[in-house]
């Protein structure tokens, strides 16, 4: 087994959830190697774009999964590719040979919707439709409309793209 793979296999081994949220299965069924399941999470809907092949899938069920895959990845100089539905048009969860995908899609839980200072505390993989119902049921509005909204989560349609960085930056 490759170094990466057996310090994966060695942090996520404890199930000891560190904020509260659900965590999908042990920490072996968290780390897929199965290269026909890696496959289906290498590119997203851009048909154009190219994509690498992965060393690993992490199906991540919990902030603490993310920091340890996080630390083992850059120890070790791999990238790590996150991704939420996979829905996007421009290849931006495609994965980069040899890296780490990083899947956010069962960290989908509403933690917190404050009415009073509209606020909402998510995880990445909420569902953008999700939380919209989740915020009318409180009577507020939660704005963004992707098309894809009824699969396409919150991580992905709040990271900035390179072009929107650029422009905040030189707001
Ligand atoms: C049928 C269809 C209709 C669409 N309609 C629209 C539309 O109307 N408007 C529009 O703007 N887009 C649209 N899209 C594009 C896409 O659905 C949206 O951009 C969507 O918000 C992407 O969400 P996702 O969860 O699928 O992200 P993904 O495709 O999984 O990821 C998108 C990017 O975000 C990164 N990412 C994902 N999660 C995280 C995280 N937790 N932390 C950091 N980075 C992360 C990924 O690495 C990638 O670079 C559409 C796509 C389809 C297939």
């Amino acid at each position: 087994m490759s170094e990466l793979l057996e310090s994966l296999r060695e942090a996520l081994s404890s199930d000891a959830p560190s904020d509260g949220a659900p965590m999908p299965g042990n920490g072996s069924a968290r780390l897929v190697t199965d290269p026909d399941v890696i496959a289906s999470y290498a590119h997203d809907e851009a048909q154009w774009a190219p994509y690498g092949t992965p060393a690993a899938l992490v199906r991540a069920g919990s902030a603490r999964d993310v920091a340890r895959v996080v630390e083992v990845c850059a120890r070790l100089g791999v990238p790590v590719v996150p991704r939420g539905a996979g829905t996007g048009l421009s290849g931006g969860a495609n994965a980069l040979d040899g890296c780490v995908l990083l899947s956010l899609e069962a960290m989908d839980g509403i933690l917190e919707i404050d009415p009073v200072e509209r606020l909402a505390v998510v995880q990445p993989g909420v569902v953008n439709d999700d939380l919209r119902r989740a915020c009318a049921e409180h009577g507020l509005w939660y704005p963004p409309d992707p098309a894809s909204s009824p699969w396409s989560t919150i991580g992905g349609t709040s990271r900035p793209t390179p072009a929107a960085s650029a422009a905040s930056s030189t707001a």
